[in-house]
C-alpha cells in the first residue's frame, strides 16, 4: 500500500466507533478523499483534538487501491481554525463552503480550489464582526463560480446586455441570473441597490453587507443549481444566522 502525504483541509469529521473517526478531506494533490483515523478519539492519541472541521494539516495516509476509505496515519497541524465555531455566522458560512466542496467538487485534484478554500476560511476567521456577512456571501458566490455554476450578473440572461446602473432588475432563478429592466418580468424583483450589491458580492468583493433577502437568494440559488444542493444541510442555518 502506497503511503501518501498531502496538504489537506478537514471538510467533515464524525465519530465512527468509540475510538475512531471518519474524515472527509480536501487534499491539494488528490482532491477529496475519505479516511479513517483509528484510535483518534483515545485521550492519549497524538491525533486527539486535531481532526476537527476546517483544520488544515499535512495528512499522511495509506492509499488502498479500489477503496473509497483510506487509513490516516498522521496529521501535522498547519492551522486549526476552531475559533470559527465560536460564532454562528462564521461557523454557518464555513460549513456551507466545506459542504459545497464535499458534495459538488470534482473527484480529481484541483490545487486552485484547495487554495481558494483555505484562503476563504482564513478570511472568515480574520474579518471583523461587521464584515462577516459580506465575506461569507462574496466567498460563497466565488466558490459557486469556481465549481462551474456561477450566476450571470453582468449580462442579462434574456437579452445579453449588461443591467443598467440605477435600474431595478429581476433575478430569474431558473435561467441562472439577472434579467434586466428592458426584458419580460420573470423572477424576483431586485431594487437598484440590491442589483448593485449582487454584482459586487458575486464578483468576490466583500465590501457590501448583504441583506437577509440576498442570503436567502444565495441559498436558494445553490439548492436549485448544485446537483446535490438540496443535501447541503448547512444552508438551512446559513440564511437565518
Ligand atoms: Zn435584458
Amino acid at each position: 500500500m502506497p503511503i501518501v502525504t498531502s496538504r489537506s483541509v478537514v471538510l467533515q469529521a464524525f465519530r465512527y466507533s468509540d475510538t475512531s473517526k471518519i474524515l472527509r478531506l480536501l487534499t491539494r494533490d488528490r482532491g477529496p478523499v475519505s479516511v479513517i483515523a483509528r484510535g483518534a478519539l483515545r485521550a492519549r492519541s497524538r491525533l486527539s483534538g486535531l481532526l476537527e472541521p476546517f483544520a488544515e494539516g499535512s495528512a499522511t495516509f495509506y492509499l488502498k487501491s479500489n477503496r473509497d476509505l483510506h487509513t490516516l496515519s498522521g496529521f501535522e497541524l498547519i492551522r486549526e481554525r476552531q475559533a470559527l465555531g465560536g460564532d454562528l455566522a462564521r461557523f454557518a458560512s464555513a460549513s456551507v463552503l466545506c459542504e459545497l466542496v464535499m458534495r459538488v467538487a470534482p473527484r480529481e485534484a484541483d490545487a486552485g480550489l484547495f487554495d481558494f478554500l483555505v484562503a476563504a476560511l482564513d478570511d472568515l476567521l480574520e474579518v471583523s464582526e461587521a464584515g462577516v456577512q459580506g465575506v461569507a456571501a462574496a466567498r460563497i458566490w466565488q466558490l459557486v463560480a469556481l465549481l462551474g455554476f456561477g450566476p450571470s450578473v453582468t449580462a442579462c440572461v434574456d437579452c445579453g446586455r449588461p443591467p443598467e446602473a440605477g435600474r431595478p432588475a429581476r433575478f430569474d432563478l431558473a435561467a441562472g441570473g439577472l434579467r434586466c429592466h428592458r426584458c419580460p418580468r420573470v423572477g424576483r424583483y431586485l431594487a437598484p441597490d440590491e442589483v448593485q450589491a449582487l454584482m459586487t458580492l458575486a464578483a468576490g468583493d466583500p465590501s457590501v453587507t448583504p441583506s437577509p433577502a440576498h442570503l436567502a437568494l444565495l441559498a436558494e440559488f445553490i439548492r436549485w443549481h448544485a446537483a446535490e444542493g438540496s443535501r447541503i444541510r448547512s444552508l438551512d442555518f446559513f440564511a437565518v444566522s
